[in-house]
């Protein structure tokens, strides 16, 4: 699925050995050469980074991303669309009945998993068969494994705590003379323009001071 780009699915990060969700969003990701990246699943990263025991967690396939193809429609909706669209494509194979469901580069990936054959004729799919479909369409099972090196890091967390900056000047509490902005301050945003707004404003601030 590399260079698959997905917009409005839903994520889901979860420490699967607690049953606990960690992270949850909703936007565009995309599949590259070593995994998955895009807005949400960096949003998803910066949460997963500062969870307990995470590099033990990783090692033994705990933390796993669940991702949601069709977060408009419910379980039932989305089986309901299945039908039609099987209804339609009854006399094909299944390899060739999800064209008008999902994008080109997930279909193999969809058959192969759905462990339905991809030569079957559609109207031969079982009830049991397409309710599994629709399970692996709505929670679509990844193991995270690792993060990206820091060379590859959008922005660092930490820094210079902003309890000894006056936001006034971005001087330094301790250092008189002394002025922040940026990166070197314990402040990061979500991607999307946040941590560039930082660097600007405090930039300014400490610039005129
Ligand atoms: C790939 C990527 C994508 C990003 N996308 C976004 C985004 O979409 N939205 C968003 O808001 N933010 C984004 N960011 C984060 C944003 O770019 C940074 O938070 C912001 O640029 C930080 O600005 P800064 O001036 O504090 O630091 P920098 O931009 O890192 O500037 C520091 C400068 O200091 C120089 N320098 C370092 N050491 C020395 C030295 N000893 N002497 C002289 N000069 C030195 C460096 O060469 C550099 O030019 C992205 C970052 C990366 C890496």
């Amino acid at each position: 699925m590399q260079g698959l780009s997905l917009k409005n699915v839903k994520i889901s990060i979860k420490d699967v050995e607690k049953n606990k969700l960690i992270y949850d969003d909703f936007g565009e990701m995309l599949f590259t050469h070593f995994g998955v990246s895009g807005p949400i699943i960096l949003s998803s990263s910066a949460h997963l980074i500062r969870y307990k025991e995470i590099t033990k967690k990783l090692n033994e396939n705990k933390i796993r991303l669940y991702i949601d193809f069709k977060p408009a429609l419910s379980f039932e909706e989305l089986d309901k669309r299945i039908l039609r669209d099987f209804e339609e494509f009854k006399n094909k194979d299944f390899k060739n009945s999800l064209e008008k469901l999902l994008p080109q580069k997930l279909i193999p990936v969809i058959v192969d998993l759905s462990k339905i054959s991809q030569y079957k004729k559609v109207n031969e799919i079982t009830k049991e068969e397409r309710k599994n479909l629709v399970e692996l369409l709505k929670n679509f099972e990844v193991i995270i494994n690792g993060f990206r090196p820091i060379e590859e890091a959008i922005v660092t967390a930490g820094g210079v705590s902003t309890k000894e900056i006056n936001p006034k000047t971005m001087e330094s509490k301790l250092v008189k003379g002394l002025y922040f902005a940026g990166e070197i301050i314990d402040v990061d945003g979500y991607t999307g323009g946040f941590n560039l707004q930082i660097a600007y404003s405090t930039g300014f601030v400490a610039g005129n001071s």
